[in-house]
């Protein structure tokens, strides 16, 4: 049997450049270690982690030095051996200050493992532990505490797990490089995951343009039958949570609700492997897994590297950018952020840096809106994007609101797909921020 006899998609979507020839057969570097790395302390969603630290003290790689400040929240590992030499507001992703610890190397580096369990034997409950103690964060984008994923209310009957590996953002090569780098590593993790949540069913879905990790996952799930690797058509945003729930399970999530509503708990292949080196080997997450990509950087790569390594010493050690770069994306092209400010770190959950050069800037001169509906026919969520936006810029707030501004997924597919280059899913996004805000404030007075 063919491995690409199935290959299921949504409505809408789009076919970006993909460019992923640039750094698929890039084997994953380790990036030296730095010399000063700055951690932010909200590298998750959810409250920033509290410092356990003060200035001047020394500590190790892997050391905790900073704890969760409530249920959604995190745990930070010192990334490197050295001193703490400030604590303090410095430039983070995004281009807001950030409270964040500053480290400088000193001495030799000596990293603080935990105990590796025995991934055979292991309980639901010390999988979730151990996934909290090693300060994981989800590795999707929204950087979720994944603790606290594995810990679904007890009314939500999780059914089934799914792993993202669609990477269908283009340039991103990341998690490829660990599908086929660390294949049985990726199966052991998501099984841990599956464990801790007590399904009994798994599925990695998988752009049909990864041939050789469909490959090589189809065979290392062969003895793992509840498993199974489920083939996706190539096509943006097919990594969403509600699109991939749909062409996996045939289940749609209703506008508001959440994966979990419908029995499914989704999981990035960056964090079953995060998972995998906590429980086996001991690992808490003080490194980061990232593409940086683009015609505008010297060498594009894979890289690992110590969390809080700034931005501009992960573009010098890949040779720099080249004459024509015209913009650094944090992230991928559809979804990532503009960075100006190359002091700022690479966090737990940063998957690429991107360098464009101005061919690669799609967008650039913004026309009046034609009226051509192209917006409208590439939304998966059958959203009508340039009403909320045009809602949105006039700060007609109920109307946006009317029109389900708040279910947008901020994908960036119909931005991409107007021939106007209007900048739609920043309008989106913006009114989506301003109807929630005014939807909680609703609530709290009643
Ligand atoms: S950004 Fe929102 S409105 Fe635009 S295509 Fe994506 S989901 Fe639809
Ligand atoms: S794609 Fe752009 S130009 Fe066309 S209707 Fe939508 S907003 Fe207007």
């Amino acid at each position: 049997m063919s491995f690409f006899s199935i290959n299921k998609s949504f409505k809408g979507g789009v076919h970006p450049d993909e460019h992923k020839d640039l750094t698929e057969n890039s084997a994953f570097e380790i990036m030296p270690y730095p010399t000063e790395v700055i951690l932010p302390l909200s590298q998750h969603i959810g409250k920033p982690s509290k410092v356990l630290v003060k200035k001047r003290d020394l500590v190790k790689s892997g050391q905790v030095i900073a704890e969760p400040d409530g249920f959604i929240s995190s745990i930070i590992h010192s990334p490197i051996t050295g001193k703490i030499k400030d604590i303090g507001k410095t430039a983070s992703v995004g281009g807001r200050p950030q409270e964040a610890v500053t480290i400088v190397a000193e001495g030799e580096d000596e990293i603080v493992f935990m105990e590796p369990l025995d991934a055979e034997s292991i309980t639901s409950e010390m999988i979730i532990e151990r996934v909290k103690e090693a300060g994981i964060v989800g590795q999707g984008g929204a950087a979720f505490p994944t603790y606290v994923k594995l810990m679904p209310p007890k009314d939500k009957n999780i059914e089934c797990i799914i792993i993202n590996g669609a990477e269908c953002e283009p340039y991103l090569t990341r998690d490829y490089r660990y599908m086929v780098e660390r294949t049985k590593d990726l199966i052991v993790g998501i099984k841990l995951i599956m464990r801790a949540l007590g399904v009994k069913r798994g599925i990695i879905g998988i752009e049909d343009n990864k041939p050789e990790a469909i490959r090589m996952l189809k065979e290392a799930t062969i003895p793992h039958p509840e498993i199974k690797v489920e083939v996706l058509k190539t096509k943006y945003p097919q990594g969403a949570e509600k699109m991939l729930i749909k062409v996996a399970v045939n289940k749609e999530v209703p506008p508001g609700k959440l994966p979990l509503d419908v029995g499914v708990v989704i999981q990035n292949i960056r964090t079953a492997i995060s998972v995998y080196d906590a429980v086996v080997k001991g690992e808490p997450q003080f490194t980061a897994a990232l593409t940086v990509s683009g015609f505008g950087i010297t060498t594009p790569k894979n890289l690992i590297v110590r969390v809080g390594t700034t931005i501009q010493q992960v573009l010098d050690y890949c040779g720099g950018t080249n004459d024509d770069a015209r913009k650094v994306i944090v992230g991928g092209p559809m979804m990532g952020v503009a960075q100006y400010d190359m002091s700022a770190p690479v966090q737990k959950a940063t998957s690429g840096l991107l360098v464009l050069t101005e061919p690669e800037m799609k967008h650039s001169q913004e026309t009046n809106c034609l009226r051509c509906g192209a917006c409208v026919d590439v939304c998966a969520l059958n959203l009508i994007p340039k009403d909320l936006a045009k809602f949105s810029k006039a700060g007609k707030w109920d109307e946006a609101e009317a029109l389900g501004v708040t279910v947008c997924m901020e994908c960036g597919t119909c931005s991409y797909n107007c021939p106007a280059n209007i900048p739609l899913v920043q309008w989106i996004r913006l009114g989506k921020q301003r109807v929630i805000n005014i939807q909680r404030s609703k609530q709290n007075v009643s």
